[in-house]
């Protein structure tokens, strides 16, 4: 099985959702992330599926059904503290996933 790499997702990616935010706190906080081919439904980076997120018992978080864990509500900048934050489906990046044996 070969292993897939995904760039981290960068300021550029997703400038037209995270306005206001300052572009070293934002670059600092995407690389959580996968680079997202469009804003608004990227693929899962695991199953390659769209639109098969679920929301997860932490607030703002869920997972494809897959089990591949992504972020909907991102608090940061300006709106850290507003409920919702910024809003825009974001998958984890490999780097950040560690596999639960089971
Ligand atoms: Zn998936």
């Amino acid at each position: 099985m070969t292993k897939k790499t995904f760039e981290h997702c960068k300021p550029e990616d997703v400038q037209a959702v995270f306005t206001d935010v300052a572009a070293e706190e934002l670059a600092a906080y995407l690389v959580l992330f996968v680079r997202p081919e469009a804003v608004g439904n990227p693929p899962c980076p695991h199953c390659g599926e769209r639109s098969r997120f679920r929301w997860g018992l932490t607030h703002g978080q869920g997972n494809c059904t897959c089990g591949w864990p992504g972020r909907y509500y991102h608090y940061i900048g300006p709106r850290e503290h507003r409920y919702g934050g910024y809003q825009t489906l974001l998958w984890y990046h490999p780097d950040q996933v560690q596999r639960s044996r089971s």
